[in-house]
Parts: structure tokens; sequence; C-alpha cells
């Protein structure tokens, strides 16, 4: 499973029993849910680290243990019985997923006593305190780690022995609001998602821009990937899509991009070039409901787009301003109008609909919930996916105290929830429900009211 001769091993580490991490799931700062065979996302990141320190002549593996439904203790031993130890092995980590994360690197810093551990992820700088509350634990890759994991590496296996207790690593000062991103990219190599052929994946992840310019104060997204928009080139991700197809064999791709049409012209560009290069891949994308108009869903259609995700959140007017998602009245008009013609339109391009809606937002009322719904029931989407409102750590709402205004039923869903972090020690699985729009009422009903 892994190389006996390989110098640095980059760890999806294991989910904690009976759960799923997404650990690049919501900007990075992960997603924890309650099953082991929920949908997870094969691991970009680590695909694309191995790729850059293989490209700068080092040997770097991934070990992706969520993929592989690999148990903690069977994961350590895999890597303790490497016969050349790895001298280096990263855990990535995330908001969600810190505790599981920090209690695996901790075990694998007692299991390989000579190897440099470090914790990296979009949202290492989020948990640092926790991960410092363990005198093992010395190093930390903060920001996006391609932006210096080579560095960093050579300068590891160089022998710095300095051990890095605040946010920086061995090769540059980092204070906070300084975060390290890769600018240009691309300058990125493809990631090295494994050898040629088949891979047990379903899918693969391609991440064409990264950041939002938006400011909506719950989200995530920016809190992990900046605030400024940055994309490939529409050239280089066809090469992407091209190289995934003939080396892995693989046919459908999802763009994990937070905000994949927030650049109508770039998209126009990337869709020109998926047809004049023959790419024959299918694809979806998620994108805010007025970066979909008619005309662009026209043009991705016949590009190979399969379904787009939408994120709605509500409907309710005094939210969508209060959270800056829409900054005005007729700001919120259009905002209403483009979701309805944005369903309309995929619908009538066979490209499938997912909306994504969010309760429990503070503030929000049971009459906002059911505004919410029946709003998206008049709509049709193809499927809706219902969220609770998770309070990430780093956006402009952030508290520690849980400020939701819903009722009583749906207060005990957060209290179970937390019973479920208590359970699981570690992380808090987040509730999240799919389903067809019909069905739509009678959860609310069930979550609200405790009846449906
Ligand atoms: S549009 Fe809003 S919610 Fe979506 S990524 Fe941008 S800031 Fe986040």
């Amino acid at each position: 499973m892994l190389k006996r001769t390989t110098r640095i091993v980059l760890v999806n580490p294991p989910s904690a029993e009976g759960t799923t991490a997404n650990r690049e799931g919501a900007g990075g700062l992960g997603t924890v849910v309650r099953s082991r065979s929920a949908f997870f996302y094969p691991p970009y990141t680590i695909a694309l680290l191995v790729s850059q320190l293989r490209r700068a002549g080092l040997d770097a593996e991934g070990l992706d243990c969520v993929g592989k439904k690999l148990s903690f203790e069977y994961a350590l031993k895999l890597l303790a019985e490497h016969t050349n130890r790895p001298e280096l092995v990263g855990v990535q980590t995330s908001v969600m997923s810190a505790a599981a994360d920090i209690k695996f690197a901790t075990a694998v810093v007692r299991s390989l006593p000579g190897a440099r551990v470090f914790l990296f992820g979009a949202s290492v700088h989020l948990v640092l305190d926790k991960i410092w509350s363990v005198p093992e634990l010395k190093y930390v890759l903060a920001g996006e780690p391609e932006a210096s994991i080579v560095s960093f590496s050579k300068s590891c296996l160089n022998g710095d022995s300095t051990p890095v207790r605040s946010v920086k690593h061995a090769t540059q000062q980092i204070g906070p609001g300084e975060l390290p991103r890769v600018q240009e990219l691309d300058t990125l190599p493809f990631p090295a998602w494994g050898p040629p052929g088949k891979l047990r994946y379903p899918f693969l992840t391609v991440l064409s821009s990264r950041g939002c310019p938006l400011r909506c104060t719950y989200c995530p997204y920016v809190v992990g990937l900046g605030g400024r928009l940055r994309s490939q080139s529409p050239p280089r991700t066809v090469e992407e899509l091209l190289h995934i197809r003939n080396r892995y064999l693989c046919r459908h791709v999802i763009f994990r991009d937070p905000v994949f049409a927030a650049d109508r012209e770039r998209v126009i560009l990337l869709t020109d070039e998926m047809r004049r290069r023959n790419v024959h891949v299918s694809w979806e994308c998620e994108s805010r409901p007025e970066h979909f108009d008619p005309e662009l869903l026209k043009l991705m259609a016949q590009a190979g787009c399969r379904r787009i995700k939408i994120g709605v959140e509500t409907v309710s007017e005094r939210l969508l301003l209060r959270y800056r998602r829409v900054e005005s009245h007729e700001e919120y008009q259009h905002y209403l109008h483009s979701i309805g013609e944005a369903v309309a339109a995929a619908r009538k391009h066979n490209i499938g609909s997912d909306v994504f809606i969010m309760i429990g937002l503070p503030g929000e009322s049971a009459d906002d919930v059911e505004k919410t719904a029946q709003f998206i029931e008049e709509i049709k989407p193809s499927k809706v996916v219902v969220k609770i409102f998770e309070n990430y750590p780093g956006t402009p709402i952030y508290t520690k105290k849980d400020t939701t205004t819903l009722s009583a039923a749906y207060t005990n869903l957060l209290c179970l929830r937390e019973e479920l972090r208590a359970r699981f020690e570690v992380h808090r699985p987040q509730t999240r429900y799919t389903l067809v729009p019909r069905r739509l009422r009678s959860l609310m009903k069930r979550l609200l009211h405790g009846r449906g």
C-alpha cells in the first residue's frame, strides 16, 4: 500500500468510528457526518502536494485512510511497519475534525520516533490552541499548504531541528492575516491521484478557482480560501481534465470551486475550450444563483455539465440582508428571480439542479423556514440539500454561544449534535439531509416541531 522507501507520507487520517470526515469540505474548515459510508471527496490537496513534492525531486506518497476505510490502528501499523520509516509525515486536519486528527498525529509521533510529524490544512491556524496543548506536536504548515510544502519539506529533510510552536514553519515567519496562498494556480502541477488506470473513486475533483470576493458573513469558504478570486486559465483546466480522462480513465469530474461561475467570461472560455478539445467528461459545479443565467447554462450543458449546485440558504430578505448575502431590496429581488430562472434553465438543458438551504441562522423564525420550503416546492429543483447552520470559527458572525432563535425541536436537534460530539469525543457530526422537493416541508415540520 505504501512504497517501502518513501521519505514523505501525507495522510488523510481515519474518520472517527461511525463518522466520515471531509477535511476539504466547507473551504477546508471541514465537515463530519454521521456515517462511515457517507459520501466523501477524494483527497485533492494531498494528491496535489504529492505531485509538487515529486516535481521537486522528493519521494512522497499519499495515504487516504478515509477513502480506504482504514482504522486508526491499521493506519498506524502501516506507517510504523514501513521498512525505511518515513522521515516526514503530514497529517491533514480541519476545524471540524481537529480533535481526531490531533489524536492520530500524536499517535504517529509516538510510534515513529525520529520522524517529523506536522499538521496541515487550510484551517490549521484556527486550531493551534488544540494542537499546542499536546507537547509532542511541534510543527504546523499554515495557510494553503501548496504555497510552502516544498520549502518546508526540504528544510525538514535537511535537518532543520527548530521546533515550530507558533504560526510559522521552518523556513518562513508568518503573522496572522498573512497566511501564504498560491497566487498563480497555473503554476501548480496536476494532482498525483495514483498509478495510471482506473481508480476506486467514482469521480475526481478539480479546483479551477479559489476564494470568493463576496462577503456572506456566515461563510467558511472565505476563511479557508481567502477573499480574492484566483483562477486557472481555461486551457490549463482543460489540460487537467484531459489528463484525468486519459491517465485515470475517469469520465466524471466535480469542480470544487466555491463560486465556479463568478467570472462569467472565464466559464465561457472554459466551455469553448472543452468543446474545441473534445474533452467528453461529464461534470458538476456550484455557484450563487445569479451566476447561472440561461445562456451560460446552455453553454455549460453543451460542454458536458450534468449538475449544478445552487446555494440559496433562505428566501428571507431580512436574513439575507443581515448576513450580507444581498446588499439591497433590488438585489434581493434579483436573487429570488435568479433562483427560479436557474432551476428552470437547468431543467430545459437537462442539467440536474441541487438547491442548498440552511436552517438555524441566528434570527431565523419558523415562518422564515416555512416560506423557504414553500418557495423551493414551487420552483421544483431536482434535489434539495438541507443543512443545519454551522457556527464556523473565523467567520464574522462566529460566536461561542448558540444564538439560534428556532424552536425547542430545533434546539433538540442541536443538542443531539452536541451529544454525538461528546460520544465521538472529537467532532460535531453535522446534520444534512438530501431529498426531493416534495419531501421538504414534512422534513422541516419534523425538524422544527417534532412532527411531519
Ligand atoms: S457567495 Fe457567499 S456563501 Fe458563497 S462562497 Fe462567496 S461568500 Fe461564501
